[in-house]
């Protein structure tokens, strides 16, 4: 029987290796963190109660995603909702989630509020990107929509995601990201952990092993045939292994991929996301997720997670994230919470002024290396095929998402492919 390793117990590592045990094959997942999930992995704000690290929803769109909630039983517990979404600009919150909402969009001209509607009703139609392939989404949108909406609207947004990198990024990102979005968001009760907890007992219940908090360290061919995987502990000898890290990492573990392997998927920037999730005895707002379009704050995104799923379900608290991405190695990402509290709290009276800091009844901040890769106008042509040069390791990684944005659903679509491809 065909041994696996899998690399990553995030969405795509549990979805292959789920798929491979539902197979009756023998599977191995290898995790470095204590429990499964990856970037959607939760927290307990207290014993009992899961929250997301970082802010998550589905989209209507999502049919991978819902289909494996189904498929594992929490399809009951999924739900939808059309919560606010919303643009701060000019110190005051905008509404900004529907053609009516931008019709009334008042940092906008009237003329400039009907061009970013046509605008973004062609790309709602356009079924594919192909004919925006070659094109930066900043050079179109300033085209198409005008310079005052990309300086208002879509240049803050691109600027808190990508950084110094926005100009470059690739236009059929944009499509999609327009494309793909539905008002209405679906959330599964009591997190998102569920299902990976839920997929880590299926893959044991079929015979699999979980390893967690089991780096590894390197992977090589085996003089004896298959491949060796070196973790911090020990060395496990397989038969094949399915790296599901970010592409750049598995060539930092995989010594003997070829040098043109290298020069060309060993490439690329990607982003870490940081976020300060605040627990507080009042709502701050009355939005779900509020992009933060005006200049100075420290934070791109505040979502109130309590506007959207009910209080109730966290014992009455308020639960607020602050978002950002940025430079894997900005100080940022390894700031103590402390210090994060310190630098965020003090903007928040400026989007609500009756905010003072004793609302705060508890604080956590996370950061996560590899969180978003940086789609720039050629990412495409560097993104590796499942099948490596060495006999039996395959990648599959969200770093192959494109042009949508990485997300649950695109890697669990990933990870059935992969299977699909493998059991061929
Ligand atoms: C701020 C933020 C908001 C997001 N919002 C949404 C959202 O609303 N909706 C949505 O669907 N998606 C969202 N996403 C994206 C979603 O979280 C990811 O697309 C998805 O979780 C990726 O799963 P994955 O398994 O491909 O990768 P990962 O989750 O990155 O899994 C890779 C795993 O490999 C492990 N690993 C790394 N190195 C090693 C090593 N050397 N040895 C062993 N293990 C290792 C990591 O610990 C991790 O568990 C968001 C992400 C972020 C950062």
């Amino acid at each position: 029987m065909t041994r696996t390793a899998v690399l990553g117990a995030g969405a795509l590592g549990l979805t292959v290796a789920y798929r491979l045990a539902q197979r009756g094959e023998s599977v191995v997942v290898l995790e470095r963190e204590p429990i499964p999930g990856g970037l959607a992995a939760g927290f307990q704000p207290e014993p009992g109660i899961w929250l997301e690290k970082f802010y998550h929803h589905l989209f209507r769109g999502d049919r991978h995603a819902i289909g494996l909630i189904d498929e594992v039983g929490l399809g009951e517990d999924l739900v939808w909702r059309r919560p606010l979404t919303a643009t701060l600009r000019d110190g005051r919150v905008h509404q900004l989630d529907s053609p009516m909402s931008l019709l009334r969009f008042r940092p906008l001209p009237m003329r400039d509020r009907l061009r970013m509607g046509a605008a973004l009703a062609y790309l709602k139609a356009l079924p594919n990107p192909e004919l925006l392939e070659g094109r930066t989404a900043t050079d179109w949108i300033r085209r198409r929509m005008g310079r005052r909406a990309y300086d208002v609207v879509w240049g803050p947004l691109l600027g808190g995601k990508f950084g110094a990198l926005a100009e470059e990024i690739a236009m059929p990102w944009f499509w999609a990201r327009v494309h793909d979005r539905t008002p209405e968001l679906g959330y599964l009760r009591g997190g998102f952990q569920r299902l990976y907890d839920r997929l880590a007992e299926r893959i044991a219940g079929a015979g699999g092993e979980l390893r967690f908090g089991t780096e590894v360290r390197g992977v090589r061919t085996s003089p004896i045939g298959g491949v060796l995987v070196d973790t911090v502990a020990e060395t496990v000898q397989v038969d094949r292994v399915v790296s599901t890290l970010a592409v750049r990492l598995t060539c930092r573990l995989v010594p003997e991929l070829p040098a043109d392997y290298r020069a060309r998927h060993d490439w690329g920037q990607a982003y870490g996301a940081q976020c300060l999730v605040l627990s507080l005895d009042r709502p701050l707002t009355d939005t779900y997720w509020m992009n933060i379009n005006d200049p100075g704050f420290p934070f791109m995104a505040l979502v109130e997670h309590t506007n959207y799923m009910d209080r109730a379900d966290y014992n009455g608290r308020n639960l607020v994230y602050l978002g950002n991405y940025r430079p894997m190695d900005d100080p940022i990402m390894s700031a103590s919470t402390d210090a994060v509290v310190d630098g965020f709290a003090p903007h928040l009276a400026r989007i609500n002024p009756g905010f003072s800091r004793d609302w705060i009844t508890d604080a956590w901040a996370f950061a996560a290396p590899f969180a978003q890769p940086i789609v720039t106008v050629d990412y495409r042509d560097h993104i590796p095929p499942f099948e490596t040069p060495i006999p039996n390791l395959w990648v599959a990684s969200m770093f192959q998402v494109y042009p949508h944005d990485r997300g649950q659903n695109y890697s669990i679509d990933l990870a059935n492919r992969l299977v699909r491809r493998l059991s061929r």
